[in-house]
């Protein structure tokens, strides 16, 4: 049984655990996974005050901080990341700690839009969440596997623990993770996971981030304001599949701001019924997710054929929906223009417009050479299966 006088013993475990790894007598970098939010703050705040301790005239290790940023975040989590992305660039470069911040983004041809939008992929689901792997967990391995090769091994400092969930709880035991050891990531080789967090409660994280002020300056009041007014719990940097059971579940998290695989987005409406100063932003954001479940849910809204061309049958002898239909997903950007000239900021950027006009262009050939194929030889487009 843990209590809460623990905390200090607690903790102590694990700076000890950090710090036998960081002096060890090898140069293998630390890869912070750095979400913003508590438990990748907490890490971040320990790896930077145990490298921070080593004499400077001693060898140290290179840390590099790598967030993601899906170009769909909330954005008071954004923003909330991105300040504190500035304020460590700007410690970094007043102690010369060999810090090195880096930011993935998914690759302009699979972000949000682009797959919606441009392809007609519905917005995600439970049974079809395509948006974690393309959005979170490729750009980000990509950097870590250049990092990896650059320095021919490296460390990933993750901040998961056993306590955010059962599910949590059980993947970590079933992987044999543990505070201590480390762990060869799934994907990359000279890849060495480590979760030194491990054993920490959500209690244990709070106290300590209430105590301890951020070692590059300033405090973590934005980071518990944020936590309180969306009442949960954090969509961490998804790494890997196993992880991706966090992103997007029913559990209160900060996520994107256009996840459909969620019915309710709950953290979106804790901030909005805590009566944010951007209330009227974010509710015209949530009515967008919304509308999107919605366009989702009616067929009539989706091809009859799949991207590929052909129609499919389930078992039961009802059909499988293909994208969206080339409305459809003009409306949508039509849609989100109107919202971001009511928010007065781009919700799109520019080369996603030109990647999806390129797509829309190459779809609308196919399409029409396939129908014209099909009435030329008396075939109803939708009969044509694989
Ligand atoms: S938060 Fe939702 S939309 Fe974003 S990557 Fe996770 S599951 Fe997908």
């Amino acid at each position: 049984m843990t209590s809460s006088s623990d905390v200090p013993a607690r903790l102590a475990a694990v700076r000890e655990t950090m710090h036998a790894e960081f002096t060890r007598e090898h140069a293998d970098p630390w890869i912070v996974a750095y979400s913003g939010g508590k438990d990748s703050t907490l890490l971040l705040q320990l790896a930077w005050e145990i490298a921070a301790a080593v004499p400077t005239d001693a060898p140290r290790r290179p840390i590099y901080v790598v967030s993601n940023d899906t170009l769909v975040e909330s954005p008071l989590v954004i923003r909330h990341l991105r300040r504190s992305l500035e304020v460590i660039r700007e410690a970094v470069r007043d102690t010369g700690l060999p810090v090195t911040i880096k930011v993935t983004e998914p690759c302009i041809d699979q972000t949000f839009w682009v797959n919606v939008i441009g392809r007609g992929y519905i917005p995600p689901t439970r049974n079809f969440r395509w948006c974690t792997d393309r959005m979170k967990i490729a750009p980000t391995n990509d950097l870590i596997h250049k990092l990896v090769l650059a320095h021919e091994r490296a460390v990933l400092l993750v901040g998961t623990r056993k306590s955010e969930s059962q599910n949590r709880g059980r993947a970590m035991t079933e992987r044999g993770v543990t505070a201590t050891t480390m762990n060869p990531h799934s994907t990359i080789p000279n890849c060495r996971m480590f979760a030194p967090l491990a054993d920490l409660l959500d209690d244990d994280v709070w106290k300590i981030l209430m105590q301890r002020k951020p070692p590059w300056g300033g405090s973590h009041r934005d980071l518990i304001t944020l936590y309180r007014n969306a009442g949960g719990g954090e969509c961490p940097l998804v790494l890997s599949k196993e992880d991706a059971p966090s992103c997007g579940t029913t559990s209160p998290r900060f996520g994107c701001w256009t996840c459909t695989v969620v019915q309710k987005d709950r953290s979106m409406r804790g901030l909005i019924d805590a009566g944010h100063e951007e209330e009227d932003k974010l509710e015209a954001l949530a009515a967008f997710r919304e509308w999107l479940i919605e366009l989702r849910e009616d067929n009539r809204n989706r091809l009859p054929v799949r991207r590929d061309g052909f129609s499919k049958l389930r078992e039961d002898g009802t059909r499988v929906f293909g994208p969206f239909t080339f409305e459809i997903r003009e409306a949508i950007l039509d849609r989100l223009r109107t919202l971001e000239e009511h928010l007065g900021r781009p919700l799109i950027q520019p080369a996603e417009i030109e990647v999806i006009d390129d797509i829309w262009r190459r779809d609308r050939i196919r399409e029409n050479g396939r129908l014209a194929l099909l009435a030329a030889i008396g075939v109803k487009p939708e009969t044509v299966s694989a």
